[in-house]
């Protein structure tokens, strides 16, 4: 069960590069992107 594939391509999935907005669980591939965001959502 533990060496399903599923587990590596989710592992990969978490090495791309993304930003994770710290007050909601949204990401975003662009850092400007996650700022327009944190100030339009949580300002
Ligand atoms: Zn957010």
């Amino acid at each position: 069960m533990f060496s399903r594939p599923d587990l590596f391509r989710k592992k990969e999935k978490v090495e791309t590069k993304t930003f994770k907005c710290r007050h909601c669980d949204m990401e975003f591939e662009d850092k400007d992107r996650l700022k327009k965001h944190s100030k339009k959502a949580h300002s």
